[in-house]
């Protein structure tokens, strides 16, 4: 038998490495026996392109090149200077954006690239040797606090993380928390949709810097062009983070006032989510942001990861053919799919549907925290996680929701079709557990239950099989 390209490719790496550590060649091996075998509903997972993941194994890994392209800290970084121009031509055709800056090693640097350049920007810093030598994670509150007085007392305005926002939108556990003042908008309660006139009265009275656009668990369209008014109103920066749908953005499905390319000042994102590329960030900005945004390297950032970038390169180039559009049109089509399917079966969402790739649904109706419905979908072959909803009363850890995806499936070839079966598959799930008594994380389900559902998953995905042309023997 002659192999293919891929599988002769995948087959060799695997065998170079099991010749050093087995142990690591098995768990290359057994992760895509997981994957295959897994209903991947996480929104924020895919399946990148075997050409995405074999750029990835090379030698680029090998080279430093702090620096920007043609300035770098390092001499003979001429072929990394290729790869990343490359890299940045294809973001920048993609996104229809005047500069794109493609090292962030991930979706949390990005954004930390972004709030850098815009404070760098706008913000004159005086001198803070008094900190100076001491570990910022040692400073106690009160002196973050004459901290952030010492760049002025900035302030960024984020969504709720009840409503989907995302930590490093200036939440405490992540650092945008600790260096500005933040104030969060949210969803009107009965729509649970974003109210755009709390939003502007909050950002009227707030004044922010930044106004901080994008979310990890929103299920409906934004309106970019409106909070670019408002941002322009207060005089703050917009900033949009669109790790989550950068590949609806991509696929022209998001356009006109929903695309955030065209409204906002900056805007960042995750390569690996709906993009579908390598694991890793991206920002997109206004020429009068380029300089700072440039610095990221090494600012904020460690030395460029070159293989990434190529895998970059190569995922903005796989989105830039027609299909992409497709696929990112079924990944719609599908998300709305599963809504009517959960809907029709009497399942509470958050907002009543669907714009995106996600859906989020409320769990309280069936009397069970999000934890235990994570963990009963999980026992029953359906992977998905918890997520808050708005007001959530079960708060940020148990949750009361279930965050759902189509990105990862819709790659495996799965329909709507399929994505009706899915809804039925949760709702037999989640109507056959029970909690556990005073506990917000046991839970009890039928195993025949668990049992069967496991089989109708598995059979669902018989037909899609993932990575066909990748054969390891
Ligand atoms: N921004 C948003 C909106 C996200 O949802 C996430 C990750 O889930 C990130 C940023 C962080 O991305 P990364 O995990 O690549 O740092």
């Amino acid at each position: 038998m002659t192999l293919n390209v891929e599988s002769t490719a995948f087959r060799s790496t695997i065998e170079a490495v099991r010749a050093v550590e087995p142990r690591i060649a098995d768990a290359i091996v057994n992760e895509l026996r997981d994957q295959r075998e897994s209903l991947k509903l996480i929104a924020s997972e895919n399946y990148a392109s075997p050409a995405v993941l074999l750029a990835m194994g090379n030698w680029l890994s090998d080279k430093y090149a702090e620096g920007a392209i043609g300035r770098r800290f390092y001499a003979g970084c001429q072929n990394v200077d290729t790869v990343e121009a490359v890299a940045v031509e294809h973001a920048k055709a993609l996104f229809g954006a005047p500069y794109a800056y493609v090292q962030p090693h991930s979706g949390i640097d990005a954004n930390l690239v972004a709030y850098w350049a815009i404070l760098a920007d706008r913000v004159e810093v005086p001198h803070l040797r008094k900190f100076g030598k001491r570990q910022v994670n040692d400073l106690t509150g009160a002196e973050w606090a004459e901290l952030r007085a010492a760049f002025g007392n900035q302030r960024m305005l984020g969504m709720s993380l009840d409503a989907g926002g995302h930590l490093t939108h200036g939440f405490r556990p992540n650092i945008s928390g600790k260096m500005f003042d933040q104030r969060s908008y949210g969803v009107d309660p009965s729509s649970g949709r974003i109210d755009y006139q709390a939003l502007r009265e909050t950002a009227r009275e707030f004044k922010p810097l930044i106004i901080v656009g994008g979310y990890s668990a929103y299920p409906r369209k934004v309106d970019f062009a409106a909070m670019r008014e408002i941002a322009d109103e207060v005089g703050a920066t917009l900033m949009v983070d669109m790790a989550h749908f950068a590949g609806l953005v991509a696929g022209k499905v998001f356009t006109g006032d929903y695309n955030p390319v065209e409204h906002a000042h900056i805007v960042t994102t995750t390569t690996h989510k709906s993009l579908r590329g390598p694991r890793g960030g991206a920002v997109l900005a206004q020429p009068e942001l380029a300089d700072q945004v440039d610095r990221g390297c090494p600012m904020v950032l460690g030395g460029p990861l070159s293989h990434v970038m190529a895998a970059k390169a190569i995922a903005f180039a796989e989105a830039r053919q027609p299909e992409f559009a497709t696929y990112a049109q079924q990944i719609v089509t599908n998300s709305q799919a599963l809504a009517e399917g959960l809907l029709r079966r009497g399942i509470q969402l958050v907002s009543g549907g669907t714009d995106n790739h996600l859906v989020l649904i409320d769990v309280h109706p069936f009397g069970l925290t999000g934890r235990q419905a994570e963990q009963a979908l999980l026992a029953s072959g359906v992977v998905t996680n918890r997520n808050a909803i708005p007001q959530d009363p079960n708060g940020a850890w148990y949750t009361s929701g279930i965050r759902i995806g189509t990105p990862a499936l819709t790659s495996r070839g799965l329909g709507a079709a399929e994505m009706d079966q899915i809804a039925d598959l949760i709702h037999t799930v989640l109507s056959s557990t029970t909690p556990s008594a005073g506990s917000k994380a046991k839970y009890q389900i039928d195993p025949v239950v668990a049992d069967q559902v496991s089989k109708q998953a598995a059979d669902l995905l018989a037909p899609f099989p993932l990575y066909p042309g990748v054969d390891l023997g």
